[in-house]
């Protein structure tokens, strides 16, 4: 295992003394994380330095081909003053997965884990600790060989920046609406849909922005190829109850393998419900509304956890979910994961990592 070096800022920054106005990933502490890869030596040189500008050649390879992955997770204080991180083991995976698909040098990924541990220690004072509130990291991997060429990059950089976080919801749980895109697609099977490359979300920001400008929060997006059947939500996967089955769309390559997602479908299982991991049509969806049994819907994702969907517009069907209302199971399962994040429930699944 290679030794991090630790350089500390001699200009710490004001740290936010409003919790409540934190918002999201406007503000930085004052650390990063940085490791360099160049062919022959490995991944190496692994270090915690001030949170600065870097410097780029101008051809940098990301900045013309997005060669590029990333990961998002958070680190929560909870009430004891205990530090945890959730499931982190499965951030560095899907992070490795990520860089398969991009070609990029795979990563240690106990070492990856042990270094954003560091990070996050060296930062500690900068996690926030209002209700609700936590400290985001963002892991990512850049091209920077200096090159106007489409080729796998033989220089890259691994970061991690964080930035305290406030609420995501904070007068409580609140639905949100959604629009069905018809037009635009975001991933077909075969192409990148299943990574966390920026690619991805260039590719959602015409959608999302149409999509705005009508007052809807996020885009859910159809397949690419028929425009028929459910995928996910922005930055969400999604979920349906109809009377007494919990559906979502199986994971078949064009859609973001969610660790909420995942924690969410052991969750329910664990309480004896019946979950469906299948292709669901936006249809089906929509007669299912029309009938009564449609019951929730919801989106889950590590920036918001559980995102009730109250109203659906799919074309000019638009669909009430629940009055609008938060679902009994949507609530139920946002206590319980953000119960076990913020130390408050038994962690009884063994998810969370303590940083000491
Ligand atoms: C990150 C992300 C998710 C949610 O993944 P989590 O691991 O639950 O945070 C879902 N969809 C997309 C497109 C994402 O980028």
């Amino acid at each position: 295992m290679q030794d991090i070096r630790i350089e500390l800022t001699q200009n710490p920054k004001p740290k936010p003394t409003d919790e409540s106005k934190l918002g999201f990933g406007n503000i930085f502490t004052d650390h990063m994380f940085i490791m360099n890869y160049d062919e022959g030596q490995g991944w190496h040189d692994p270090r915690i330095v001030p949170f600065s500008d870097i410097s780029l050649s101008p051809a940098a390879m990301c900045l013309h081909y997005g060669q590029e992955v990333f990961e998002g997770m958070k680190a929560y204080r909870t009430a004891e003053g205990k530090i945890l991180l959730f499931r982190p083991d499965r951030n560095m995976a899907r992070l490795n997965m990520s860089n398969n698909r991009l070609c990029i040098p795979l990563i240690d990924e106990s070492f990856a884990q042990s270094a954003i541990e560091k990070l996050v220690s060296v930062e500690k004072d900068w996690i926030p600790s209002a209700e609700g509130t936590s400290l985001y990291l963002r892991p990512f991997i850049i091209a920077v060989d200096p090159h106007v060429g489409v080729h796998p990059a033989k220089h890259l950089l691994f970061m991690v920046i964080c930035c305290p976080v406030g609420a995501y919801y904070p007068e409580g749980l609140n639905p949100v609406k959604i629009y069905v895109e018809s037009n635009y697609v975001r991933a077909v099977h075969g192409g990148m849909g299943y990574v966390k490359t920026g690619g991805n979300y260039a590719a959602s920001l015409k959608a999302q922005d149409e999509a705005e400008k009508q007052s809807y929060t996020q885009v859910l997006w159809l397949d690419g190829i028929e425009r028929k059947y459910i995928e996910e939500v922005g930055t969400m996967n999604v979920f349906f109850v109809i009377d007494d089955e919990i559906v979502t769309p199986a994971l078949q390559g064009s859609i973001l393998p969610g660790i909420t997602r995942m924690s969410a479908i052991e969750i329910l299982k664990s309480w004896g419900m019946k979950v469906s991991e299948r292709r669901i049509s936006i249809q089906e969806v929509a007669e299912a509304a029309k009938s009564g049994h449609l019951k929730e819907a919801f989106g889950t994702g590590t920036a918001a956890v559980i995102s009730p969907i109250g109203h659906l517009k799919w074309e000019d069907h638009i669909m009430l979910i629940n009055d609008g209302n938060i679902g009994e199971i949507s609530q139920r399962l946002y206590d319980t994961l953000t119960g076990i994040q913020w130390g408050k429930l038994p962690d009884t699944m063994d998810w969370t990592v303590e940083v000491k």
